[in-house]
C-alpha cells in the first residue's frame, strides 16, 4: 500500500534495527482518513471470505480492525489484555510475551464473542515473532470458529513471526512488509 509506505517513512521513527517507532500513525496517534483506507484495503482482500467477525488483541490493532469490520458490515471483537487472570469458564485465554513489553501477558476473549459457526479475519497492527497473534489464533482454534485469514499493517519480515504462520497454512496479508532496519534505514520488501 504505496500511502502506508510514505507515512511510514514520513513519520517512522528507528530505534534500533528490530524496533520502529510509528506512535504518529499506528501506536500513540491514529489518523482516522489512513485508517480507514486500511480499513476499505483489508476489506476488498478479504471480501469473498464470508468473513463473520473481525478479532484483534487489544490495543493498537483496535482501530485499523474497527475500520475493516465497519467495510465489511460485521462486528469487531478484541481480545482483553489482562494484568492477572483469575480462572474465567466464560474466557478463552492464552499467555503470551510482549515483543515491545518484554513482559508476559494474559489475553483473554470471551466465549460469548467468538462461536464456532463463525468465521473470522483477524487484524493486527506489526507482526514481529508472531507470539501475540499466535495466541490469539489458539484462541481461535480452541473456540471452534474459522479463520479464513490473517491481516497485519506491517509485517516486519526479518522477523519469523509471519513465516511460521504462514506455515500453518493461514493466509496472511500484509500492507506493508519491511526487509530490514539496518543502519536507520527502513527497507521495504516489493
Ligand atoms: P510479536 O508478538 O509479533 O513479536 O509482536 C507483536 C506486537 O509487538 C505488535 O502488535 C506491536 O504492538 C509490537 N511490536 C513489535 N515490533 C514492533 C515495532 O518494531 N514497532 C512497534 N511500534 N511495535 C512493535
Amino acid at each position: 500500500m504505496e500511502l502506508l509506505k510514505k507515512r511510514i517513512i514520513e513519520e517512522g521513527i528507528v530505534l534500533s534495527d528490530k524496533v520502529l517507532k510509528l506512535d504518529g500513525l499506528l501506536n500513540h496517534q491514529v489518523d482516522p482518513q489512513l485508517t480507514m483506507e486500511m480499513g476499505r484495503e483489508f476489506a476488498a482482500r478479504f471480501r469473498e471470505s464470508g468473513v463473520t467477525r473481525v478479532v484483534t488483541v487489544e490495543s493498537s490493532g483496535i482501530a485499523v480492525a474497527f475500520a475493516t469490520a465497519y467495510e465489511l458490515g460485521v462486528p469487531l471483537v478484541f481480545a482483553r489484555r489482562k494484568k492477572t487472570l483469575l480462572a474465567d469458564p466464560d474466557a478463552y485465554c492464552e499467555r503470551v510475551p510482549s515483543f515491545t513489553k518484554g513482559i508476559v501477558t494474559d489475553i483473554m476473549l470471551s466465549r460469548e464473542y467468538m462461536k464456532s459457526e463463525d468465521r473470522v479475519l483477524f487484524i493486527d497492527d506489526i507482526i514481529a515473532n508472531g507470539d501475540a497473534a499466535k495466541g490469539l489464533i489458539k484462541i481461535i482454534a480452541r473456540s471452534g470458529a474459522e479463520l479464513v485469514g490473517l491481516g497485519v499493517v506491517i509485517e516486519k519480515a526479518f522477523q519469523s513471526g509471519a513465516q511460521t504462520i504462514r506455515e500453518q497454512g493461514i493466509r496472511i496479508e500484509s500492507l506493508v512488509k519491511i526487509g530490514s532496519l539496518t543502519d536507520g534505514k527502513i527497507k521495504f520488501v516489493e
